[in-house]
């Protein structure tokens, strides 16, 4: 007797699963021009957003821009006003990579330590720089990321949106080629990295590139311009 009052109960509970699939089953069975539920899970098209900070810094610019050609990976690149004054050639070299840059200041001030003309000195005189080797440039990231509500009417007036990070490498301290690749490698889709190409010895930063861009790949992610960064289309 238990044992055919269980088989009922089973029975009842899976006419009711049944009932309950139906609607999913139906819904996978939308037709073809439904999107795909990786792309309605995913709002990033599977992209992570490399950040390049500082530069432009010398040879080591040069290696991260081959590294990234090698990955078909798209960066933005946060150039110092007075770097770029001195290495126009390697502005011009990020540009015809595909990459997009943002304004990082002219030369690196703490921002909330400045007047509002100091401000608007520092973001307007490196824009009119950038602008100069024809790059749209629509984003500005303050050093060390201080920022307070003068600094923020400050990006706005000047036409720009405030991009900072959510994974930091932190790369700048040297901390070994294995801890940045650990911190890239834990990047998902969405995610503002931050690194540096310039102001310092950033060897580690390209070693850690050339290890974890193809995983990254191999995981079908992709390297693109933050939507506050890129031109307009
Ligand atoms: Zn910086």
């Amino acid at each position: 007797m238990n044992l055919l009052r269980l088989s009922v109960v089973a029975a009842a509970a899976i006419a009711a699963s049944l009932l309950l699939a139906a609607p999913a089953n139906a819904q996978d069975a939308a037709p073809a021009s439904a999107p795909a539920p990786a792309a309605a899970d995913d709002p990033w098209n599977g992209q992570i957003f490399l950040t390049f900070d500082d530069g432009p810094g010398g040879a080591y610019t040069d290696d991260i821009l081959e590294v990234l050609e090698a990955n078909n990976a798209k960066a933005t690149f946060f150039l110092l006003g007075q770097n770029a004054q001195r290495d126009p050639a390697r502005v011009d070299a990020i540009l015809d990579g595909g990459h997009t840059l943002g304004n990082h200041t002219w030369d690196h001030p703490d921002m909330t330590t400045l007047t509002r003309a100091q401000m608007d000195s520092q973001i307007g005189r490196t824009q009119n720089l950038l602008e100069s080797h024809g790059a749209e440039v629509n984003c500005f990231r303050p050093p060390y990321g201080a920022h307070n509500t003068t600094v923020n009417q400050a990006i706005t007036a000047a036409g720009l949106q405030r991009q900072l990070w959510n994974e930091d490498t932190r790369d700048w301290d040297r901390p070994g080629v294995d801890a940045i690749v650990n911190v890239l490698l834990g990047a998902t889709p969405g995610d503002v990295v931050l690194m540096h190409d310039g102001g310092g010895d950033r060897s580690q930063t390209v070693e850690a590139l050339e290890i974890a861009l193809p995983q990254l790949a191999a995981k079908g992610y992709k390297f693109g311009i933050t939507p506050k960064c890129s031109p307009t289309p």
